[in-house]
């Protein structure tokens, strides 16, 4: 691996550009070794990727007794009528061969006395198919082995530091990036020619108030592919965990599910267990039933609070080390007191719509991980499948450009005309997650997600910096599919249509073009309903 520290981008000698240090990303520039490829991360590799924090594992059915078949039918089941069936089969047969990839790599998987791999059980699954590291370690353990991987290959050089605002396009087809340096007010755009982009700059997580993604998951890929004109799918459906810890931090760290598998109930301000009323498992409801829940009684402005006093006491620390450490550093003593939370947006099962090879509908363009929409997810993501789908398209994308010749990149790029300042006005970028986390959240209605539209649209026309540019279009997506989605299916709850409509079964595709015609007709229906002051 080579690091620039220059600004030579035009020159950077590969005509593969991969943007993104995650999973996605760097599992795709080990795959495409020796094939020469620049890779573009926002933040320092190891920072600023969601995969570092993944506590669970990668789901695979690697256990004697357990099958691909089963597995597909666990995902179908969790994605409530929109998972491409074919895409979850394929998805859950190359499950070993990915994971033995991993294994080479370098990462510990826990292994059984046998030596085997070691499997755990996670909501959902019929079957114990989850690998993983020393417990909750799995993405840390991730990361790190594929930075070492990297680092020790010689054809992937890495620019850390840049992040990409747009993609720069010629007749319908990419050809090249434009750029800027992360965590300067005021920087210079650079653009950077290349023959084919793979877009895996993660989710979308941090466009809401609360969220457990780093700040980088702002949606800038999404954003940036849309704007290039690509096919965007299913953008409304947002996975929100139920039990965020609000303890003022920002991401909001997890308080894990099995809390409440040890007996650890949700209770409000008033110490009324509200789960009891809304499903027969109560706290061990499905994850998006108990996201609503906690939801109601917050915006009833009753609280919400994990209480784990008599389940744990003071076993607490021995047994959740990782939340209670949490709780402590911010004053909140778990052993003795509820434990404030609130719903937190989690993961994107929507983002740029891909084939069975991971392209676009770009020419130029693929995109794996979690900006990608592979049609896996569906309205819900089933635990642990996301860092699968991440190894298996990045694979399929490296095995498709691999034995691609693209000659030469062009440097014969101009620069978009974009404001110069990058750095994000914080009282706007406020009030965007504000509302993306009151109207286009865990409960949704056609007047909030209407005013949430005309203000992203609005945001978006006049943005004073591409950051804020890029934040205002992926919420425009986001909101403007949720607004004509009219009914209830997986993670997206409306509640003036609570049902799953039958005739609603399909996937959403959109563009930036639908978003903001819906954005001007709902623009218009307001100003024609304004009374007319005399
Ligand atoms: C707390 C938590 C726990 C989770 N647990 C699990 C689990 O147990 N199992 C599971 O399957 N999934 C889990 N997930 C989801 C999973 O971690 C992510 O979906 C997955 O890691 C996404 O990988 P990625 O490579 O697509 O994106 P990321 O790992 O998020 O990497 C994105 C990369 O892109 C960079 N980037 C972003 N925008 C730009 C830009 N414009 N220009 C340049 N670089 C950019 C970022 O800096 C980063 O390097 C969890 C997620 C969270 C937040």
């Amino acid at each position: 691996m080579s690091t620039t520290s220059d600004l030579d981008f035009a020159h950077s000698g590969t005509d593969v550009v991969i943007v993104g240090g995650g999973l996605a990303g760097l599992f795709c520039a080990l795959k495409l070794a020796p094939r020469p490829v620049t890779v573009i991360t926002a933040a320092p590799l190891g920072e600023g990727a969601s995969t570092a924090w993944a506590q669970g594992g990668i789901a695979a059915a690697v256990a004697e007794g357990d099958s691909a078949e089963s597995h597909a039918a666990d995902t179908i089941a969790v994605g409530a009528g929109l998972v491409d069936e074919n895409v979850a089969l394929q998805l859950a047969r190359e499950a070993g061969p990915r994971i033995r990839d991993l294994l080479e790599y370098g990462v510990p998987f826990d292994r059984d006395l046998e030596g085997r791999l070691a499997v755990s059980r996670e909501a959902a699954h019929s079957a114990r198919r989850i690998v993983h590291v020393r417990g909750d370690m799995a993405g840390q353990a991730i990361i790190t082995a594929l930075i070492k991987a990297v680092r020790a290959t010689p054809s992937i050089k890495v620019i850390e530091g840049y992040f990409a605002e747009a993609l720069l396009t010629d007749g319908g087809s990419v050809v090249g990036l434009q750029l800027r340096q992360a965590g300067v007010a005021i920087s210079r755009p650079i653009t950077m020619p290349a023959r084919a982009v793979v877009l895996a700059t993660g989710g979308i997580g941090h466009l809401y108030a609360v969220t457990t993604n780093p700040v980088e998951a702002s949606g800038l890929g999404l954003a940036i592919a849309a704007r290039a004109g690509a096919l965007i799918a299913d953008p409304e459906f947002v996975q929100f965990h139920p039990t965020a810890i609000m303890v003022g931090r920002d991401p909001a760290p997890l308080a894990t599910e099995a809390l409440r598998g040890e007996g650890a109930t949700l209770i409000n301000g008033q110490g009324e267990r509200f789960m009891l009323a809304l499903h027969p498992l109560a706290e061990l409801a499905p994850r998006d039933i108990v996201a609503r829940g906690v939801f109601a009684e917050i915006a009833a402005g009753r609280g919400a609070f994990l209480d784990a006093r008599t389940a744990l006491g003071a076993h607490f620390a021995a047994e959740f080390p990782t939340v209670y450490e949490s709780c402590i550093s911010e004053g909140v003593d778990p052993a003795t007191q509820p434990i404030p939370i609130a719903p937190a947006a989690h993961y994107h099962m929507g983002g740029i719509a891909v084939d069975m090879h991971g392209r676009s509908s770009l020419r130029g363009l693929w995109a794996a991980g979690e900006v990608s929409c592979t049609g896996a997810h569906g309205a819900n993501r089933l635990a642990s499948n996301s860092l699968l789908e991440a190894v298996v398209y990045a694979a399929r994308i490296a095995e498709d450009i691999g034995g691609r010749e693209f000659g030469a990149a062009s440097g014969r790029i101009d620069e978009l005309p974009m404001a110069r300042n990058a750095a994000l006005g914080a009282a706007q970028e406020a009030e965007l997650r504000q509302l993306m986390s009151g109207n286009v959240g865990v409960i949704r209605n056609a007047d909030g997600l209407a005013a949430a539209v005309r203000r992203f649209a609005a945001m978006e026309a006049g943005a004073s910096s591409t950051a804020m540019l890029n934040m205002a279009t992926t919420a425009l997506l986001v909101s403007t599919a949720a607004w004509s989605r009219l009914e209830s299916r997986g993670a997206h709850y409306r509640s003036d249509h609570p049902a799953e409509n039958p005739a609603l079964a399909d996937r959403t595709m959109t563009t930036l073009a639908d978003a903001r015609d819906t954005a001007a007709s709902l623009s218009d229906t307001a100003r024609r309903s304004r009374p007319v002051v005399a």
